[in-house]
């Protein structure tokens, strides 16, 4: 941070590039031990929570990426197991740990859901500063938190799920451990036959090279490795984009009419997902196709 009357709060997640926001009002900083955390206050964002210089949630916008990153992938597996409110659904959740992605999980009644994260602290003072994320999920009966590495607990776990989704830092720290392909192979092993791995794949425009590799090693391990983007203004540089990993090449092929089925099933309301941004999110721009020919 800087300046003597207006702080600051300068990302500098990638090379060349940085965004600043003003910090209006410092929510805590720390060092929690794995990694360097700050909450602030910004006044067009508003509650930001950043790790190691890179912001990761900010309240403003936060549903447009947690719902893009839990609901896609539950509700085609949902609608491919033609599962009715009485069959249960594992869900696995690597990181996350302000909690969006687990509230938006759990707003499927039927879901069971696992969450691992590395750093406990980053759970206990996004509950404290920003209470709207998690909204009660980590109280939730049908929620687990099991604080560890993710990459761990997918090399060694012996449960199934039928959604993996990998809510992760970007791959500095210890979020690099879960970019790698011994991860993806770990994440496939503990999926349930035609289950889907979903991931959090950065902004193309500025991180290709990750799509790219990722890309890489999603074709080596499943049947159907895809991509679907969305804007999500806090992460700067044009679409967000979200890895789509499993062996069943229907999922992603849904109709809208079958996702709003189950849509309105469950009376889901969201501020950003639809039925047409199910089918939408899958359409790739030219030149992030390009990335996925590297
Ligand atoms: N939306 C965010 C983004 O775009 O970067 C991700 C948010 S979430 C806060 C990321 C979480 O991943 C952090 O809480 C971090 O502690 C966790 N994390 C990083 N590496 C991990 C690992 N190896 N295992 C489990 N959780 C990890």
């Amino acid at each position: 941070m800087n300046g003597a009357k207006m702080a600051w709060f300068d990302e500098t997640l990638h090379d060349g590039i940085r965004q600043s926001l003003t910090v209006d009002r410092l929510l805590h900083r720390e060092h929690t031990g794995l990694q360097e955390l700050t909450i602030f206050e910004n006044r067009l964002f508003g509650r930001v929570l950043a790790l190691d210089g890179a912001i990761q949630t900010a309240e403003a916008d936060e549903y447009v990426y947690h719902e893009m990153l839990a609901h896609p992938a539950i509700l085609a597996r949902k609608a491919a197991l033609c599962s009715g409110p009485q069959d249960s659904l594992d869900i696995l959740i690597v990181g996350g740990g302000d909690g969006g992605c687990l509230r938006e999980v759990l707003r499927h009644p039927e879901v069971r859901a696992t969450q691992v994260e590395i750093d406990a602290r980053v759970v206990e003072l996004a509950k404290l500063h920003l209470p709207a994320l998690s909204a009660g999920a980590f109280d939730d009966p049908r929620a687990e938190l099991v604080v560890a590495d993710g990459a761990r607990f997918v090399a060694e776990t012996e449960r199934r799920f039928d959604v993996a989704i990998v809510d992760s830092t970007d791959p500095v720290g210890p979020g690099a451990a879960l970019f790698t392909g011994e991860f993806y192979r770990n994440c496939k092993r503990c999926l349930k036959d035609g289950g889907v791995l979903v991931t959090q794949n950065g902004v193309p425009a500025l991180q290709g090279g990750e799509l790219a590799a990722s890309h890489a090693a999603f074709r080596t391990l499943f049947a159907d490795p895809a991509f679907y983007v969305a804007p999500v203004p806090t992460y700067n540089g044009g679409f967000m984009a979200f890895g789509w990993a499993t062996d069943d090449p229907g999922l992603r092929r849904w109709s809208g009419a079958t996702i709003r089925d189950r849509i309105d099933a469950i009376g889901l309301e969201t501020r950003y997902f639809n039925a047409e941004i199910f089918s939408a999110a899958f359409v790739l721009p030219n030149d992030i196709r390009s990335l996925l020919r590297a």
